[in-house]
């Protein structure tokens, strides 16, 4: 029985993590925004050639959301 790690230590290149739940994803390559797989939070990402950062939320989804959460706590 072989045990080898399937663990792949590749370069962390175009990852970033979100701030709101700290999770590790991949951009697409070159996109402005990118959405968080597990919280879906959106970020503006900014690329410097292959690495890439997450500069500020975009807050007009923020504002989306806090309306729709509004909307539902107001019909009650
Ligand atoms: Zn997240």
């Amino acid at each position: 029985m072989t045990t080898k790690t399937s663990k792949k230590k590749s370069k962390r290149t175009g990852e970033v993590r979100c701030l709101n739940c700290f999770v590790r994803f991949c951009p697409p390559h070159g996109a402005e925004k990118a959405s968080c797989p597990e919280c879906g939070w959106e970020w503006y990402i900014s690329w410097s050639g292959k690495l890439a950062k997450i500069r500020k939320p975009v807050w007009e989804s923020w504002e989306r959301q806090l309306a729709e959460i509004m909307k539902e706590a107001n019909e009650e």
